[in-house]
């Protein structure tokens, strides 16, 4: 009998060290040195970079691959976004929407992306998007964590009934309490939103996590009361602020006082640059505002910070491959962090950092921990944002459930070398 069911040998870990991963069914059951353990299959990753999975702790799992129906968003903006997805919400199926979702999951486990937290809208009386969503939820269990977040996306105090069916989505067994404050008719409204959803959340036992302040006014200060709610109800470390855009432009003086009451009430935060860059800055003439919030300022006051997603080819947004790389990429570029440390640190936020945000449980590689992990075409984690590249294997709870192979690329060139992978290491 061998030892290992799974073997993985040499792989660059993200602490810089080199070292080998014995998995038993399920779980990570040594981490070391291994030579010469017996396992059932072997993994040689000599050179490459393993990691945890991927975590996108921002999503829209109902709306996603179904860019152009019925239409384009012709001005880009988010509330043309909004006014477009009402039309699709409409006529889109259960059925549709689960076999979108699906196929979706299935180019996220092939980028090594294990985790997602969806916001589900919960304004359409049917409630069918919650329906497929707890579905697919069911569906991909055993190999991909879906959490999902009860989202009245057309305002949970503007919507006659979002009320109503926020909470009997929540009863349902959707997982995450939402909101849209800047979405509701008046600040006034915003914060009375916030206020009541964070009691739902305290009440129930649930974690919070609100699209708060994705706009350009810098004046929509929403964030400031949800880190008033979390601190008042004792929700510490257990509510999140998606986007927080509105901070981009926010007087300084402000900020400066804002940035310690969030790390006071433990919020955490994820931007999702892809879309922030895109939707952001469209009233403005030039210069243009990035519109990105202020992510090296708010982990220098230790706020937890993950990037997320948003959006794949759906009304807001055209592109999107399921590539948690990508949006590091852009979110590095946007908040400038470009020191060895911060590029690190952009790794972290596609992967353990936005973990924590999830409360994900057995995360990372340690002795017991969930054996789910991915071996990347890269030497590190700086060289895996700059390639984005192959996902050589993807191991979810022990079992390898996606493969891709390296592309490198062959050369004929005279005097030159025949193959070119584009790794680069500095001496
Ligand atoms: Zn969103």
């Amino acid at each position: 009998m061998a030892e290992f069911d799974l073997l993985i040998t040499d792989g660059n870990l993200p602490d810089g060290k080199v070292g080998d991963i014995g998995i038993v069914k399920d779980r990570i059951a040594a981490i070391g040195d291994l030579s010469g353990s017996t396992a059932a299959r072997v993994i040689d990753a000599a050179g490459d970079l393993v990691s945890p999975p991927f975590v996108d702790p921002h999503f829209h799992m109902d709306a996603t691959l179904s860019y152009g129906t019925p239409r384009i968003n012709a001005s880009g903006t988010l509330l043309e976004g909004i006014a477009l997805w009402g039309e699709l919400k409409e006529i889109a199926t259960v059925d549709q929407m689960v076999e979108r979702a699906l196929a979706y999951c299935d180019w996220a486990v092939s980028m090594g992306l294990l985790a997602i937290r969806s916001h589900v809208d919960t304004c359409d009386d049917s409630l069918k998007g919650v329906e497929a969503m707890l579905q697919v939820r069911e569906t991909v269990k055993p190999y991909l964590d879906l959490q999902l977040v009860a989202f009245p996306q057309d305002g949970f105090l503007r919507d006659p009934t979002a009320k109503a069916n926020t909470l009997r989505a929540l009863d349902m067994g959707v997982d995450v309490v939402g909101g849209i404050p800047h979405f509701e008719r008046t600040m006034e409204d915003g914060r009375a939103s916030v206020r009541e959803l964070c009691e739902i959340a305290a009440e129930r036992g649930l974690l919070v996590d609100m699209h708060c302040d994705e706009t350009d006014d810098p004046l929509s200060r929403h964030v400031e009361t949800l880190a008033y709610e979390a601190q008042r109800l004792g929700l510490q470390g257990r509510v999140n602020g998606s986007h927080l855009t509105s901070m981009h432009s926010m007087d300084n003086y402000y900020v400066s006082k804002l940035l310690p009451l969030m790390a006071e009430a433990g919020l955490s935060a994820v931007p999702n640059p892809l879309i922030n860059i895109v939707i952001q800055g469209r009233h403005d003439s030039f210069p243009k505002r990035r519109g990105l919030t202020r992510v090296r300022e708010m982990q220098a006051h230790g706020i937890t910070v993950g990037w997320g997603q948003d959006c794949v080819r759906d009304p807001w947004y055209p592109l999107g491959t399921a590539d948690m790389l990508d949006v590091a990429f852009m979110g590095l570029h946007v908040a400038q962090m470009t020191s060895p440390a911060e590029m690190r640190l952009c790794f972290e936020m596609a992967t353990t950092e936005s973990a924590k945000i999830l409360h994900l449980e057995g995360y990372g590689l340690y002795e017991g921990a969930r054996a789910s992990l991915v071996i990347l075409d890269a030497g590190d984690a700086i060289e895996a944002i700059r390639l984005r590249p192959a996902r050589l294997a993807v191991i979810s709870k022990g079992r390898v459930v996606s493969e891709t192979p390296r592309a490198d690329a062959r050369l004929d060139l005279p005097g030159r070398p025949a193959g070119v992978r584009r790794r680069h290491h500095a001496n």
